[in-house]
């Protein structure tokens, strides 16, 4: 472990590098206390970790499947009886609470475990030819380099269920995490590193988007980029990627304006539960999170004195605190995007019904109320645009049909939910919802993690990740044809 050095470095070929530069990993909870130092690579750097990952790829894709399951295993273990350590680590870099930083980690844990057992059941099929004598054989092979480009709000869980089943398929790995986080991403790559790794079958290249991610996307030696993050960064990155003289794979999992229904016939408790968990908990900074609630009006006035009332039980805190609630905003850049749309809805004409001031409290710290808007119409922009902040907004509606027009009405289609007693209009909203992920009577946010994930629409594109549906995206297919 590199403990004893001040600068944590990148990880290039199996060796620890040194880069001409470095991030201040600032705790948004305390912008007085530096989370560590990290090095920050740079276009060379990320040249030189493809080089690597193409050096390696050859020997690891041919490798036993229990080696790499072994590999997974120890690293699933380390990284489970690390949880408090690391989701500390986690909490002080992002922001969300101890309990959902250990919950991540958690997860993170279970991913590698369970892509481990992954690596020793690769589908194939083998089927009499139609030729006399033929016999045919779909098999799947790795893929290659995978570029790996990483948001900073799930700063372990996603770098972890994108590279877990990348090496668990016979893959190398170049992994560019987010600026913000790369605490966590440096943990989980020296965690994997001593578990076993062969040099080059993971690198760590930390640095900003446009040069190390520019790489990525556009290198020729790249075969495949796992992409999580913003509708525009992904947009770049798909033109990048079929520009070159090969057209990579890609997996693009992207924003979300995410609706929860509340229906007349809902339990009460259970919507508000509902809502303000996938609304406002790790400050609203989820792709899944419910920023529109699309409400009947026999439920609706019901519905919001709840949800005030609940939100003025919370604490809005550092993240540390076992008191808090909910945490700081990520950084000041963010903060001043929720803010500014907070004077966006109020200007279209949206109620303020609660929140939305900026708290100063004893830590200097980027500390938001949360806000809910009332009287949104699907038009206005802070019911239309991902604000990604602990900002949501009620609409009115009629009846279910409105309520399911509402909730389609979007560019985004990651994950939508609704509440109700109705067998009946659950059933159409799981069939009618154009989301990838519909939840009744749950919080939009909080997912398997041995389950498909992903969305439609602008949300996503490319095959889904995660169970065993990973599979599809990490391995090539090849159809042989034998005949003795
Ligand atoms: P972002 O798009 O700004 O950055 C994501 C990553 O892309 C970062 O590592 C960044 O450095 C990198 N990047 C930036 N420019 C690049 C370029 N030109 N080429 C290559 N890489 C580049 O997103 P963010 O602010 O880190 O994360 C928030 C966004 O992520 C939100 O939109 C949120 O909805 C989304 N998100 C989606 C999911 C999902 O699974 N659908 C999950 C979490 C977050």
């Amino acid at each position: 472990m590199e403990t004893n050095r001040s600068v944590h470095r990148n990880l290039i070929g199996g060796q620890w590098c040194e880069a001409s530069d470095v991030t201040q990993n600032i705790n948004p909870s305390d912008t007085r206390e530096t989370v560590g130092v990290y090095a920050r690579g740079g276009t060379a750097e990320a040249e030189q970790a493809v080089a690597a990952a193409r050096a390696a790829f050859p020997a690891w894709s041919c490798t036993s499947p229990q080696l790499r399951h072994d590999i997974l295993v120890r690293a699933a273990q380390e990284v489970m009886s690390r949880k408090n350590e690391l989701g500390h680590l986690l909490s002080s870099e992002e922001g969300k609470t101890l309990p959902e930083g250990i919950g991540e980690v958690t997860r993170a844990a279970n991913v590698l475990a369970f892509m481990a057992g992954e690596s020793l059941r690769i589908p194939g099929d083998r089927t009499p030819g139609l030729m006399a004598g033929s016999d045919t054989e779909v098999t799947r092979e790795p893929l290659g380099v995978v570029g790996v480009i990483s948001p900073w709000n799930f700063p372990m869980a996603i770098p972890a269920w994108k590279i877990a089943p990348a090496l668990a398929f016979g893959n190398t790995v170049v992994f560019k995490p987010a600026e913000l986080v790369p605490g966590s991403a440096w943990a989980l790559v020296d965690i994997l590193q001593r578990a076993g790794l062969p040099d080059g079958v993971l690198n760590l290249v930390m640095g900003s988007g446009s040069q190390v991610g520019g790489v990525l996307s556009s290198h020729p030696q790249v075969d495949a980029i796992s992409f999580t993050g913003s509708v525009p960064t992904g947009r770049r990155i798909a033109v990048d990627c079929v520009s070159g003289p090969v057209m990579k794979r890609m997996q693009l999992e992207m924003g979300g304006k995410n609706p929860l229904v509340i229906l007349d016939d809902a339990d009460l408790a259970i919507a508000v539960e509902c809502a303000v968990q996938g609304a406002f908990f790790s400050t609203g900074q989820r792709c899944t999170a419910s920023s529109r609630f699309i409400v009947t009006e026999g439920i609706h006035d019901r519905f919001v004195a709840a949800v005030i009332h609940r939100l003025e039980g919370l604490k809005i805190g550092h993240a540390l605190d076992p008191a808090t609630h909910i945490g700081p905003v990520v950084d000041e850049k963010q903060l001043f995007v929720d803010l500014s749309y907070i004077d966006i809805g109020r200007k279209e004409g949206a109620h303020l019904a609660w929140g939305g001031q900026r708290l100063e409290l004893a830590a200097p710290g980027f500390y938001l109320q949360p806000a809910l808007f009332t009287e949104v119409s699907p038009s206005m922009r802070v019911g239309r645009e991902e604000i990604f902040g602990p900002v949501a907004s009620v609409t009115r509606v009629r009846d279910f049909d409105e309520a399911l027009h509402v909730a389609n009405d979007t560019e985004f289609g990651l994950a939508a939910g609704i509440c109700t007693t109705s067998l009946r209009y659950a059933s159409q909203f799981k069939r009618h919802s154009q989301a990838g992920i519909v939840k009744v009577n749950q919080a939009t946010s909080g997912l398997d993690y041995h389950l498909p994930f992903g969305g439609r629409k602008a949300s996503s594109y490319g095959p889904r990740e995660q169970g065993r549906y990973a599979v599809d995206f990490y391995t090539l297919i090849k159809t042989a044809y034998t005949s003795a």
